[in-house]
């Protein structure tokens, strides 16, 4: 068994490629080669590899969803407020753990120390915080009145159960507090959990594993398979109720495919092209810090991004000169020092799709005011944080998500203009409005297209626990977080109780026309727009009122 498989080792404070790697074995009678696939935890700032994990194999993602199946009833059956307890614990340990966990985040992520703590471990304390206060109420049996006149002797409750095994895929770019948030609620719903966190960030996981098996959650109830692509699709594969998927669309349309093959339910967080609009009464000073806290936290590579800026013509030229100053301010360099504003991209892969859409942008009219290049002083993933001006929506850099630190800015005249092309892209996930008025920004943001809208604000709707974070469009299926996130771990069932069970339904055989015709009164009673019919119908409707029919 592998150490890594069930999450219950302690994750040593370093660590993302996968390498297939050939192991050989002497053996007597010939040599024999197998081929073992492994994951690679890199330091993205340095390049320096923190650790070689074996990826789990097929068969044990299928054993780890197995083990997560025979631990789930009994997790289940300790109750929603003894599951409370226990997320109460771990967030005890982690608050008592914040340092080294931010620490472990920023070697292995990248991102600084601070934004580790302020992006990701003030989130899943938070969330915590949330189900602590909400789980028992929101997953409680509801009673279910109804208003149907014909069927008044039945009740009817609604049951939250658990799927069963929540299968977890997660992407690197918030490595903790994604799968952590998503783990969490999975968990105080009474469900098992398997998670197949990135392959480029599997230190930070197992981290998590760690503190939710000594917060009392047992061993198999939630365990850790590392791994790639392949054992992201071992784990679709398998045996699992239910999978919450978070990364690209690319890879979340082929996981569609395959959860709808097997009718399997799945949420799917996906990426964004998240647009600003800064209208002609905002502040530039504070919306041009927004603007480049927005695009070049986390080195760009966040969900909720401001990858496309629009800015009213009257305010252009200021706001350009506001986020250049403010760019060049910015300190790049290793997260672990306190002073870096931005780190690293993850990889070479991410930094090439930055190059090529900076490039396209160049070539077809755009203007680079600041960055543009690669910061290879500094380090093998570093881009410098770029501000790019006169785009248009015939750029990649407008259309595609670009998921690193470049701020493409654009002027627009009119309000509809702005709604018009903020609306103009596959993507839905979020976007934000600027104005001084609140009431207009409302109002922009019921015309938008996306899952948030936030007026005077960016990103940060990730850190309230309450609100639903998800995608319309390309963006997703399914919410995450808050009561709606907690809806996706539960089925569903209604027991619908009979209060006269003696009685048979009049609505049995056998038919007649008698039957037929106290029928047609009932629905007359019901649903005739004048009095007289419906009085009328009361009378032909009597018997089956009654309980009596006529045959
Ligand atoms: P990715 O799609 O490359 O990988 C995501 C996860 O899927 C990884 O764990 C990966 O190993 C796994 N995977 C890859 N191929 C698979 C397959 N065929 N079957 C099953 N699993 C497979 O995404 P990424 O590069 O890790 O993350 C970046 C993307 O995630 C961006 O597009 C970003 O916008 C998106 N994202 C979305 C949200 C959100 O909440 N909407 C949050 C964070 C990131």
């Amino acid at each position: 068994m592998r150490a890594s498989l069930r999450g219950d080792h302690t994750p040593v404070a370093e660590s993302g490629a996968c390498a297939l790697v050939r192991v050989n074995f002497s053996m007597v009678v010939t040599d024999f080669q197998i081929a073992a696939r492994k994951v690679v935890s890199v330091n993205p700032a340095t390049g320096e590899t923190l650790r070689e994990l074996e990826c789990a194999s097929e068969q044990e993602v299928h054993q780890a969803v197995a083990r997560a199946r025979a631990a789930q009833p009994a997790w289940s059956e300790l109750g929603t407020r003894r599951r409370m307890a226990v997320l109460k614990e771990f967030q005890r340990l982690l608050h008592e753990r914040k340092t080294e966990v931010a620490q472990v985040i920023a070697r292995e992520a990248g991102k600084p120390y601070v934004e580790a703590l302020t992006t990701e471990v003030i989130v899943v304390l938070d969330a915590v915080r949330f189900l602590i206060e909400n789980a028992f109420h929101l997953l409680k049996d509801e009673p279910l009145p109804h208003g149907n006149l014909a069927m008044k002797m039945k009740s009817g409750r609604l049951l939250r159960e658990p799927y069963g095994v929540i299968g977890i895929i997660s992407p690197w770019n918030y490595p903790f507090s994604i799968p952590a948030t998503e783990a969490l609620t999975a968990l105080v719903a009474g469900n098992g959990v398997v998670i197949k966190p990135s392959e480029f960030t599997s230190l930070v996981v197992l981290e998590l594993a760690s503190l939710l098996h000594r917060a009392g959650v047992p061993q198999d109830a939630v365990q850790v398979i590392l791994g790639d692509g392949a054992t992201g699709a071992a784990l679709l594969s398998s045996e699992i109720d239910k999978l919450v998927f978070t990364g690209s669309v690319s890879t979340g349309k082929h996981i569609a495919q395959a959860a709808a093959a097997r009718l399997l339910p799945a949420v799917l967080e996906l990426g964004g092209k998240d647009p600003m609009l800064v209208l002609e009464d905002a502040d530039v000073d504070v919306a041009s810090s927004a603007a480049v806290w927005g695009a070049f936290v986390n080195a760009g590579q966040t969900c909720l991004s401001v990858e496309r800026c629009y800015v009213q013509r009257k305010l252009y030229a200021p706001f350009l000169d506001a986020c250049v100053r403010k760019t060049r301010q910015l300190r790049v360099g290793n997260g672990m020092n306190p002073d870096t504003d931005m780190g690293p991209m993850i990889h070479e892969r991410q930094l090439r799709i930055v190059e090529t859409q900076v490039e396209d942008a160049k070539a077809r009219g755009a203007r680079v005011l600041a960055g543009g290049t690669r910061l290879p002083e500094l380090g093998p993933n570093f881009y410098a944080p770029t501000v790019l001006a006169d785009v248009t929506h015939d750029m990649l850099v407008m259309r595609e998500e670009t998921f690193g630190p470049v701020l493409p800015i654009m002027p627009f005249d009119t309000q509809d203009e702005a709604i018009r092309l903020a609306n103009d892209s596959e993507y839905g996930l979020a976007a934000s409005v600027w104005t001084r008025d609140r009431s207009r920004g409302e109002a922009i943001a019921r015309r938008i297209h996306a899952g948030t809208v936030l007026v005077n604000d960016v990103v940060s709707c990730f850190g309230i626990s309450e609100a639903p974070h998800g995608g319309f469009k390309s963006s997703g299926i399914g919410r995450t977080h808050g009561r709606f996130g907690l809806e996706e771990m539960v089925r569903i069932k209604y027991v619908d109780s009979d209060r006269l069970p003696g009685m048979k339904k009049v609505w049995w055989y056998p038919y007649g026309r008698g039957f037929a015709r106290q029928m047609e009164g009932l629905l007359d009673m019901q649903f005739a727009r004048r009095a007289t019919r419906r009085l009328q119908g009361l009378l032909r409707s009597a018997g089956i009122v009654a309980g009596e029919k006529r045959s």
